[in-house]
């Protein structure tokens, strides 16, 4: 097997997978010779990735589910169908997208995939040396995903956002399938910011997921009996059966990830692709792999200057995250009072680093502003 390639991808899930699969597809790296390595073969359905969107997914022909409408629930039980204008909210299941990007990649005569454990990335000068459990391997570039916790100072916000999810199956359920429940806070709130996600697959099924924003994972029966509660009290349903279930912890945190490291370019949540205040990283990773291409076809080179997250929405994202982790604006309150008062397309722009100065203005306008005038300068000053 060979040593040296011209790139070398460590980790292969949703941001390895992505970038390989999307810049062989465009050709940049028709000319190149590739190694992808990732200790699993990703044979196993262990995530789903929902995003909203405004315009066409690269990969859009396998995305699972699509929803036009979505809804939100007060912990008082109040209810509104958010006014989302031209976003509609997308579903892929992780199998769909493996098999979907390695039946491409394994047609690609220029690119080797390999399942082995990384021990090491480092940069050396204009090249990398990636040290796997049973061999050293030399590259120009390596593109880098495989996250470890950063240290973080005292400045930093660190919290996690912790879920699990079952998809059950039921003739008592009575949820629109054009619908989803974006947030749905009927629930206790005594464990931090949480919340219900629902979205319905069919007549008879739905994935419900129980969603948290706090500092520590909660003991494993708790996450079980809220959610049991949560169909049955809720949702109304006593008769289901669970047919599916994952687990996942993403880290909200305003620690400022490199993007590159010499030549290793980091991408997915270590290059700081996952957005603090919510956690959502599909739709930001894919805008990063765009710049990447954009990149090599202009340059020739995968560095790019200019992140697709401004400074502005950094700033907005570290207050908002400072804010939820003070806690003194409950967030079922904050996002009430958002979904409530601003035009919910504003808020989705807003949240996906998307929005204009006006667009701006209506979602801070909606917020009570004693709580993030602090928050915000602190931020201000850590930049
Ligand atoms: C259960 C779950 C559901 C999520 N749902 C959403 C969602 O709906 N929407 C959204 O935007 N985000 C979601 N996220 C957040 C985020 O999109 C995912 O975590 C996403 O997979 C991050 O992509 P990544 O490439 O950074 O990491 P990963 O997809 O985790 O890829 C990293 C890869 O590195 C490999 N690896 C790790 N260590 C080593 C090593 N030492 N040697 C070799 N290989 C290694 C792993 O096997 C893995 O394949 C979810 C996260 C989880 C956990």
């Amino acid at each position: 097997m060979k040593m040296e390639y011209d790139i070398i991808v460590c980790g292969g899930g949703m941001s390895g997978l992505s970038l390989v699969y999307r810049d062989l597809l465009s050709g940049v790296w028709a000319n190149k010779s590739i190694l992808l390595i990732d200790k699993s073969d990703k044979s196993v359905n262990d995530r789903t990735w929902c995003f909203w969107e405004n315009s066409i997914s690269p990969f859009e022909e396998i995305i699972y589910r699509k929803w036009d409408e979505m809804c939100f629930f007060s912990v008082d039980n109040k209810s509104f169908l958010l006014n989302t204008g031209d976003y509609n909210y997308n579903m892929i299941r992780s199998i769909d997208f493996y098999n979907h990007t390695l039946d491409y990649l394994k047609s690609q005569s220029n690119l080797t995939i390999l399942n082995d454990n990384i021990k090491s990335v480092t940069s050396i000068g204009n090249s990398c040396e990636v040290v796997t459990d049973s061999h050293t391997y030399h590259s120009e570039y390596v593109f880098n995903s495989i996250y470890d916790k950063p240290k973080l100072e005292e400045k930093h916000t660190y919290l996690l956002q912790h879920f699990k999810g079952v998809v059950i199956e039921s003739n008592e359920l009575n949820l629109d399938p054009k619908q989803i429940y974006l947030m749905d806070f009927r629930t206790s709130q005594e464990n931090g910011n949480t919340f219900f996600y629902v979205l319905p697959t069919s007549e008879t099924t739905a994935l419900v997921e129980y969603t948290l924003f706090s500092d520590k994972l909660l003991e494993k029966e708790i996450y079980d009996k809220r959610i049991e509660e949560y169909i049955t009290e809720v949702l109304n349903i006593n008769d289901y059966k669970i047919i599916d279930s994952e687990f996942g912890v993403i880290p909200m945190t305003d620690y400022p990830f490199a993007r590159a490291d010499g030549n290793i370019i980091n991408i997915g949540t270590v290059g700081g692709d996952t957005r603090g205040s919510t956690g959502y990283t599909f739709t930001n990773t894919q805008k990063t792999i765009t710049k990447i291409i954009n990149s090599y076809q202009s340059n020739g080179t995968p560095h790019y200057t200019e992140e697709h997250i401004s400074l502005k929405h950094k700033l907005y994202d570290s207050t908002l995250l400072k804010v939820l982790a003070d806690g003194k604006y409950k967030g079922h309150q904050l996002f009430t009072d958002m979904f409530s008062s601003a035009k919910a397309s504003d808020v989705l722009a807003f949240l996906d680093s998307e929005s204009t100065l006006k667009q701006d203005f209506k979602v801070i306008k909606s917020l009570i502003p004693q709580y993030f005038i602090k928050p915000f300068f602190q931020s201000w000053l850590d930049k």
